[in-house]
């Protein structure tokens, strides 16, 4: 039997065993709808109250700036969409490296009317912000940017980004899906909307949140009862709100201890790598998240590698999306300027504060037989 090894913590996590607590208690106990007036409703509310009150203060948010939602996806349209609103006029300004999330909202939009920038990002992987600060015009209504890319672990200049937003006066959506537990990092003022998905910290699936500044507009775009202010109408998942919670607090409380052990586990993964294999070479030069590597294997079919890999326990993942039977090269590796083949040929291993020194010899392990049986 060959062991079991999970490198695609940037597609998903476990569940961390203290919040699978919290979630299976909570879903027998919290089973009231917090709008109702009996103690079971309010019992689930106040489960909510303190779940919101927590995130916030976690974040130096006010509870009042916290909207639930069910994915980041949700949020992230929430924030775009709810921005724009219904007046397809004006600018938007992004990346060109942005999840689907992001990516093909915009998309719509600008099918609408709506003018965007798609800032390039380079071999870097990032956006310039002195290009981000050309690019804003008179009539820019929105900036959207990932805090870190999902398949590379690259970080934007946040700091940077903010600073130009908020000199600007224009409002700035933060994707914080791919940061969150993997890196330090600070919410600026210039931020007036961040969104996270619990799924990719060892929370439930299904469940995210946005942190939305006081005062900024957004236009609710799930419309129904009160819930979330208005802002999120639809009745509220109290069990996976506390799940969230609570791995918001573990994620925090352990966050150094996590990007030390991860961060050591990933260099010594690709110190390994690139002394051992003198085809390969990391995708992304700019400074990373501590879990994520992008890895190109040059004249390596990437998907080959992948099923071997599978095969042998170890899960990873290819950045190409197969559409209509063929595969298609990772539209943000060819964005970074890899070729077709370059693109085909990468592979993203993603580890998570559980990840083990074991488990990372035995990934190379088998990533070495497998790459020798393509190179024969
Ligand atoms: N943004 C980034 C950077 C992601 O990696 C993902 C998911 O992979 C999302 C947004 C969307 O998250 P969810 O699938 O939880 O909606």
């Amino acid at each position: 039997m060959h062991k079991k090894v999970y490198l695609d913590n940037n597609a998903t996590t476990c569940l961390d065993p203290h919040v699978y607590s919290i979630y299976s208690k909570e879903l027998q106990e919290s089973y009231g709808n917090p709008s109702s007036v009996h103690t079971y409703g309010q019992e689930a509310k106040a489960k909510l109250i303190q779940a919101r009150e927590d995130i916030a203060s976690y974040f130096a948010f006010r509870p009042q700036e916290v909207y639930f939602t069910s994915t980041a996806t949700e949020a992230l349209n929430l924030l775009i969409r709810g921005i724009i609103g219904c007046n397809y006029k004006g600018h938007i300004v992004t990346s060109s490296v942005e999840h689907p999330a992001v990516f093909r909202t915009i998309k719509e939009l600008e099918k609408m009317g709506v003018r965007v920038t798609y800032l390039a990002v380079g071999s870097k992987g990032a956006i310039d912000p002195l290009e981000l600060e050309a690019s804003l015009a008179p009539d820019t209504r929105l900036i959207v940017i990932m805090a870190a890319n999902n398949e590379t672990g690259v970080l934007s200049d946040l700091p940077m980004i903010a600073a130009h937003a908020a000199r600007s006066n224009v409002p700035l959506v933060v994707d914080g899906v791919a940061i969150f537990g993997k890196a330090r990092f600070a919410i600026h003022p210039g931020i007036s909307g961040i969104c996270f998905s619990g799924h990719k910290f060892h929370a439930p699936k299904s469940v995210g949140f946005a942190l939305v500044r006081k005062g900024l507009q957004v236009e609710p775009q799930i419309t129904g009862g009160e819930q979330e202010r208005g802002l999120r109408a639809g009745t509220e998942n109290v069990p996976a709100i506390c799940a969230l919670a609570d791995a918001v607090k573990i994620t925090q409380s352990s966050l150094e201890e996590s990007l030390s052990s991860m961060q050591t586990l990933r260099d010594s993964f690709e110190k390994e790598l690139l002394s051992s294999l003198t085809f390969i070479r990391v995708n992304g030069t700019g400074p990373r998240v501590v879990n994520t590597s992008n890895i190109c294997f040059e004249g390596i079919d990437g998907e080959a590698l992948l099923m071997y890999l599978d095969l042998h326990g170890v899960a990873a993942s290819l950045g190409s999306a197969c559409s209509s039977g063929s595969l298609e090269p990772s539209r943000i590796l060819l964005e970074m300027g890899l070729t077709r083949d370059q693109a085909l040929s990468s592979l993203r291993f993603s580890l998570s504060r559980f990840t083990t020194k074991e488990e990372i010899d035995y990934a190379l392990e088998v990533i070495y037989s497998g790459v020798k049986i393509q190179r024969r």
